[in-house]
């Protein structure tokens, strides 16, 4: 926001003192206007917007006495200072003008030091009532409503007082609004900017008594919220309106409906689900159903869509669907004369309500049905867009002693396991989940302490250059030692750990375990070997994980060439840029770097040439069947002569038969991996194995030279 100049207006007939006044006052970074008489003087002032005057006293015709009680009868002394100026002989003129509200005299000729002193004065003093005056409207405003926002708007100045609470409200920072109309109009709904705007022009123009209005602002979160904004405007003396203030009220809750969807939101579903639920009970019997609906990846749509238009998509959404549960020609329809509430439940859940339901069966054809409409695209502003969901059910039928929390939690814990299984999925909760769920969270727990404990330890298995039969390298594998259940494999708790965010912490630990294992190794019996690590991808989110992961090779003295990564090839696709940086950078220092599972993803050829990768793990899927199935040979085959032409080397996973080595070093497969040649191992067990590999493949050697010489 600018600062506006202070502006003087500088009165005198004599144009030789009139200039010097305003060559002073200028140097001084004031804003300056001359009158050269009496009448000129009370024209400009009655008409300008100066914050103090310099009036000579003695001037012909009108005198500065004359305009003095002229501009007195509109200004008080505090808001517009009045210095006389006068020769140092005109002391009674003076006593008369400080008696008909001159604020001050200064003499001439002018001792300019003291004169800016006085003027400076003057200034603050008005300064200091003027803001006295704002903030005593501000307190009053305040009174009403502690918890309101408040605002304050300067009409000329064109910039708006906004307070720390009002920002706050939604959800900024008191230096993250600045102070213009604009910075609150962008905030406003675009469907209720033009009404806002034309309820302030109504108040402004005398058309009513105060502004009150209810309008949808985006929160910082980027949720809309209803608040209603009441003001009132202050006018000068020409009824010109100059100042707009007022405060704002947040009342989404007492809004019982979703600003955007206009359906009930969740404060009035759960208070319509107690009541059916008293209903119910009451009754004792009748079948009665909750479903959870999460919209998946609503965050993402609205990054790249903004609010507005997702939000219109969830509204089309929600349109479709209580449209659909009134359609009566639908083999599932929800019957008519029973009642079926749609909720907007929280951001991207919407929960629906369905009381004096069909039996199971048909509340999944429902569900089916529901899923369907999700899915169909919608369009907005000409182009299509499409939604994937989760579903949870909670039924129940007969006597029940539920309430609606254990209700709404199981339809939850229901809506977890569907969203577990990937997208556009459904599940009716059971008590078999609620143990489930139950084991979950007990296994989490016990993962953390595991961490801690000591618990987790890595396991090797061997990589043989299919060629030379060679160890080439080794793929650490993660072991949970758990006191009860006996060693529990990742498969079991690498993806709870990715849900639960423990993934990261795992992460690290195996990194760190396995740097100390390639350094023991190295300065032991085996020499230099290359180890393998598996890492998720949601740990390539972390910015800093490629000095994370350097800084620990680092620190145990192991040379990046020495560590390889395996990523699964499925997940990366939505943060290409971020991994491809990450990749890039552990590359660049020699970390080498595998695709894993290849073949099960998404298998595009556009992520091999992007990324990095040194080599690529072809899923054991296609080697289970390489012997017998020509497709799977073919993919095989195709995948070599691909990555070979990329500079990639491939490595079999999962090769168990003589028959499956055969053909993959026919097909000329560089590497291989499988219990065919050991399964994971300690790392005791692992060194003795290649030992034990290295003296045979020497006596293998030896035999095959004796054999050449005889
Ligand atoms: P992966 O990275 O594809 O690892 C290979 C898996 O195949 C290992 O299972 C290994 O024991 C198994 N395997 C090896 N040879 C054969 C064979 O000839 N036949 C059969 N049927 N299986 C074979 P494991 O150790 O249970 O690991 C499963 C998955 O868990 C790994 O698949 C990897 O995706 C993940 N994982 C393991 N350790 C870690 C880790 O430290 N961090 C992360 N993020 N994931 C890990
Ligand atoms: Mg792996
Ligand atoms: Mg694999």
């Amino acid at each position: 926001m600018t600062v506006k100049p202070v502006t003087v207006l500088v009165v005198d007939d004599n144009q030789t003192n009139l200039d010097l006044l305003e060559r002073r006052l200028i140097r001084k970074d004031f804003q300056v206007d001359t009158a050269d008489g009496g009448k000129l003087a009370i024209e400009k002032a009655l008409s300008g917007d100066y914050d103090l005057i310099l009036l000579d006293i003695q001037m012909p015709e009108v005198s500065g006495l004359d305009v003095l009680v002229e501009l007195r009868k509109k200004f008080d002394a505090v808001s517009l200072p009045i210095i006389m100026v006068s020769a140092k002989n005109e002391s009674e003129s003076m006593v008369e003008a400080i008696s008909l509200g001159a604020n001050d005299y200064i003499t001439k000729p002018i001792d300019f030091p003291l004169a800016f002193a006085r003027i400076q004065t003057h200034l603050n003093v008005r300064n200091y009532h003027q803001a006295l005056k704002k903030s005593e409207e501000r307190y009053s405003l305040a009174f009403t409503g502690a918890n309101d926002g408040l605002w304050d708007w300067d009409i000329e100045a064109g910039s708006i007082y906004f307070s720390d609470r009002w920002k706050e409200m939604l959800g900024y920072g008191p230096d993250e609004i600045e102070g213009t109309p604009d910075d609150w109009f962008k905030l406003i709904h675009p469907d209720e900017l033009d009404d806002l705007k034309k309820a302030i022009d109504a108040h402004l123009n005398g058309d009513n008594l105060a502004l009150i209005h209810e309008y949808r602002a985006l929160h910082k979160d980027n949720s809309f919220r209803w608040f209603m904004t009441r003001g009132v405007a202050s006018h000068d003396d020409d009824e010109k309106p100059v100042r707009l203030s007022g405060s704002q009220t947040d009342i989404t809750q007492h809004k019982a409906y979703d600003p955007i969807t206009g359906i009930p939101n969740q404060v009035l579903f759960l208070d319509r689900l107690e009541w059916a639920m008293n209903k119910h009970n009451r009754r004792q019997g009748g079948r009665f159903a909750v479903i959870l609906i999460k919209i998946e990846r609503l965050a993402d749509i609205r990054n790249t869509l903004g609010p507005v238009k997702s939000e219109q998509i969830l509204a089309q959404m929600a349109g479709k669907l209580n449209e659909s549960l009134r359609t009566e020609d639908s083999v599932s329809r929800f019957e008519e004369g029973k009642t079926a509430t749609l909720s907007r439940f929280d951001e991207a859940d919407f929960a629906l309500q369905l009381e004096d339901c069909g039996d199971e069966n048909q509340i999944t054809r429902l569900g089916e049905r529901i899923l369907q409409d999700i899915c169909e695209p919608y369009v907005i502003d000409g182009e299509e867009f499409t939604l994937s969901c989760s579903m949870g059910v909670t039924y129940i039928s007969g006597e029940t002693e539920t309430s609606a929390e254990t209700i709404i939690s199981n339809a939850g814990t229901a809506l977890t396991r569907a969203t577990a299984k990937g997208t556009n999925h459904f599940e009716i909760f059971d008590q078999k989940m609620q143990q489930r769920a139950f084991e979950r969270l007990k296994l989490e727990r016990e993962l953390r302490h595991a961490i801690e404990n000591g618990d987790l330890c890595l396991y090797y298995q061997p990589i043989i250059d299919l060629q030379t039969e060679q160890i080439n390298t080794c793929e650490a594998l993660v072991r949970w030692q758990h006191g009860e259940r006996g060693m529990i494999s990742p498969a079991d708790f690498i993806p709870l750990a990715e849900e639960t965010g423990l993934i990261e912490k795992i992460g690290e630990w195996v990194i760190r375990d396995a740097a100390r294992q390639i350094k023991a190794w190295e300065s032991g019996e085996l020499g230099h070997l290359r180890v393998s690590v598996n890492v998720s991808v949601l740990q390539l989110l972390n910015d800093d994980m490629a000095e994370r992961v350097l800084d620990i090779l680092d620190d145990a003295a192991v040379d990046p060439n020495h560590l390889k990564i395996e990523i699964t090839e499925s997940l990366f696709m939505q943060n290409m840029d971020r991994v491809t940086h990450i990749l890039n950078t552990l590359h660049d220092r020699g970390v080498t770097i595998a695709i894993d599972d290849y073949g099960t993803g998404y298998s595009s050829l556009a992520y091999l040439k992007k990324l990095p990768f040194t080599h690529l793990k072809l899923d054991q899927s296609f080697i289970r069947d390489v012997s017998r199935d020509v497709a799977s040979q073919a993919i095989v085959q195709s995948t070599l002569l691909m990555a070979q032409s990329l500079g990639i080397q491939v490595i079999a996973e999962g090769i168990e038969e003589e028959d499956q080595l055969s053909l993959l070093k026919v097909l000329k497969a560089e590497f291989g991996q499988g219990f065919l040649f050991s399964k994971p191992l300690n790392a005791a067990d692992f060194t003795a194995y290649v030992k034990a590999h290295q003296l045979a493949h020497k006596e293998a050697g030896r035999q095959e030279s004796r054999e050449k010489s005889a």
